[in-house]
């Protein structure tokens, strides 16, 4: 057996620890969802592994969870027989965070505790949520495969330093062992740890099992017994029938398998039978995460075949414009040892791709479009999305030619009909306020609302009770090289070649304006050989009404926004 070793936490943990003691204690019973939503995964990974490796079971396969608590210890421990860790594993894993959008999360910190207390919960705070109830936990692990004398003890008091030593143990997976904290002695109840898991872990695929407890007459007070019972109801929630899963139990599973700590804005659950069959059950989240635009981010799809857990993460599930989407889909005709590299090709996988697709835009679409009475909750959760994630949803138009109309339809703008920076004018709102006769739907691009809405390009248009919407998103130029038209109307930019109002000019306006041009013909000629190297063309406008004089861009040539832009970027 080897010395015990005492190491130091990485920086961020212990910033994490002190945030979340302080900042979740009105919240703390979260610590059992989260220790619990820990040993489901461990089992699910030791279900994967022994695809290809049965022995890993050894003699033991039949996978659960326990709870249990001592009230003259005053602890709780939770105990799976999943996977395991090595002693490697307990400090590379309980000393660290290697989650993904990390370093975004602290960069972010105000130090405003109750702003990062909302944060944290986003964040996903994992195992050191023990912490919050505990003032000193232990884990005795032994990973699955290795020999029983392979087995670790991890402990640590939650401030700096955690100890890791060697030990024998018996039984494959993990023990993690709370000592309560004093004054938490109300955990120490079968009544209130059931009902914590009732609560936050009914959607727990394993059984969940805890000693039971009956009433002792003479005693007068609950005794435990020596029989165990299921807690939770321990089936996989989406292979249940929509009517037996409440709203509570939706959400739940949305935070256990998102991290995320509110409410999802919207659900879809259906079992798909067919060519391919398979079961979807896809959330939109509330809120972005904090790496949204990393580029190496995979996507929010769990993969399960045949209730068999494969990969998080799955990126080929769904296209990379809706990476927001969190999941699960659990097909029942890939083989159990799909690889990423065999799904890039499966013909299966590209089949559920779509089908997810269209449920995700016809969950947006519910949102959007919604009517009667729910309508207006509905509008308002859309415009929550929209904020969140509208200018991920416009890569769409780019991406996806084949839903290009129904995404268009859910774009949403700033315009000049609204006096406010808030994106929420549909196209399709746009033209039922179009002018008689007015054939186009115009646009200005600019880099923020301020300048869009000041330009001078908007001037004749405001004259005329035209509406123009105001583009200010990075996506935006880029989108619209996409979107040429939206219901057989041209989308056209205010800023670009000879403006043509088509109808929305009279005959005497016409007549007026080739009397100008004749007028100033000779200031014109003058002004261009002025400028020769300067301007390609000088005209006489009248789209301005205060300002002298504006530059446009040529019909065909990039506009004044992108043309900045990419020289920003350097090119
Ligand atoms: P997350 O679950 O998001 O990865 P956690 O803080 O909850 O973050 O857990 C950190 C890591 O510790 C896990 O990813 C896993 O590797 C390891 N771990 C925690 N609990 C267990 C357990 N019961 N069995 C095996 N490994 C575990
Ligand atoms: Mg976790």
């Amino acid at each position: 057996m080897s010395e015990k070793q005492t190491l130091g936490f990485q920086a961020e943990v212990k910033q994490l620890l002190q945030l979340m003691i302080h900042s979740l204690y009105s919240n703390k019973e979260i610590f059992l969802r989260e220790l619990i939503s820990n040993a489901s995964d461990a089992s699910d990974k030791l279900r994967f592994e022994a695809i290809n490796n049965a022995a890993l079971y050894e003699n033991d396969s039949e996978l659960q969870i326990r709870v249990s608590f001592d009230k003259a210890a005053r602890t709780i421990t939770i105990s799976d027989n999943g996977i395991g860790m090595s002693k490697e594993d307990a400090i590379a894993h309980l000393g660290t965070i290697a989650k993904s959008g990390t370093k975004e999360f602290f960069g972010k910190l105000s130090g405003d505790q109750q702003k990062d207390a909302a944060m944290i919960g986003q964040f996903g705070v994992g195992f050191y949520s023990g912490f919050i109830v505990a003032d000193r936990i232990t884990v005795e692990s032994r990973r699955a495969g290795q020999p029983a004398a392979e087995g670790v003890r991890w402990e640590s008091e939650g401030s700096g330093d955690f100890s890791v030593e060697s030990i024998a143990k018996a039984n494959r997976g993990t023990d993690i062992i709370l000592h309560l904290r004093e004054g938490e002695d109300d955990f120490l109840s079968a009544w209130k740890l059931k009902s914590v898991i009732r609560t936050y872990s009914d959607h727990i695929s394993l059984p969940i099992k805890m000693q039971k407890e009956e009433w002792d007459e003479e005693k007068k007070e609950n005794v435990l017994k020596d029989e165990l019972e299921t807690v939770n109801q321990a089936s996989a929630l989406w292979a249940r029938s929509k009517s037996e899963v409440t709203q509570e139990q939706y959400d739940e599973f949305y935070k256990h398998i998102s991290h995320d700590y509110s409410a999802p804005l919207s659900h879809t659950h259906n079992r798909v039978e067919g060519r391919s069959e398979y079961t979807q059950l896809l959330y939109i989240p509330a809120r972005a995460p904090f790496d949204l635009w990393d580029r190496n981010k995979r996507g929010g799809i769990k993969l399960y075949v045949k209730r068999v857990f494969i990969m998080d993460d799955a990126e080929q599930l769904m296209p990379v414009y809706l990476r927001f989407v969190k999941g699960v889909i659990d097909s029942n005709d890939l083989p159990l040892n799909v690889s990423r590299e065999i799904l890039q090709e499966s013909r299966d996988i590209k089949a559920i791709r779509e089908g997810s697709t269209k449920r995700v835009l016809g969950m947006l679409e519910d949102l959007a479009h919604a009517e009667g009475e729910e309508a207006a909750a509905k509008h308002e959760k859309y415009a929550t999305f929209w904020t969140e994630f509208g200018q991920v949803l416009k890569e769409g138009i780019g991406e996806d030619h084949a839903n290009k109309d129904r995404i268009a339809k859910l774009l949403r703008f700033a315009s000049t009909h609204n006096d406010s920076d808030i994106q929420n004018v549909s196209l399709a709102d746009y033209l039922s306020r179009a002018k008689e006769g007015q054939d186009k739907i115009y646009y200005v691009t600019a880099d923020s609302y301020a300048t869009a809405k000041n330009s001078p390009h908007l001037e004749i248009f405001r004259k005329k009770g035209v509406e123009v919407l105001l583009l200010t998103d990075r996506v935006d130029e880029w989108m619209l090289s996409f979107l040429s038209e939206f219901e057989g109307k041209e989308l056209a930019s205010v800023a670009k070649g000879g403006l043509d109002l088509g109808k929305l000019e009279d005959e005497a306006e016409k007549k007026q304006h080739e009397e100008t041009e004749t007028q100033f013909k000779e200031l014109v000629e003058k002004m261009k050989a002025a400028l020769a190297d300067k301007a390609k063309d000088v005209r006489v406008t009248f789209r301005l009404t205060d300002s002298p004089a504006c530059l446009v861009a040529d019909e065909h040539d990039l506009s004044g926004n992108l043309a900045r832009m990419l020289k920003a970027a350097g090119q």
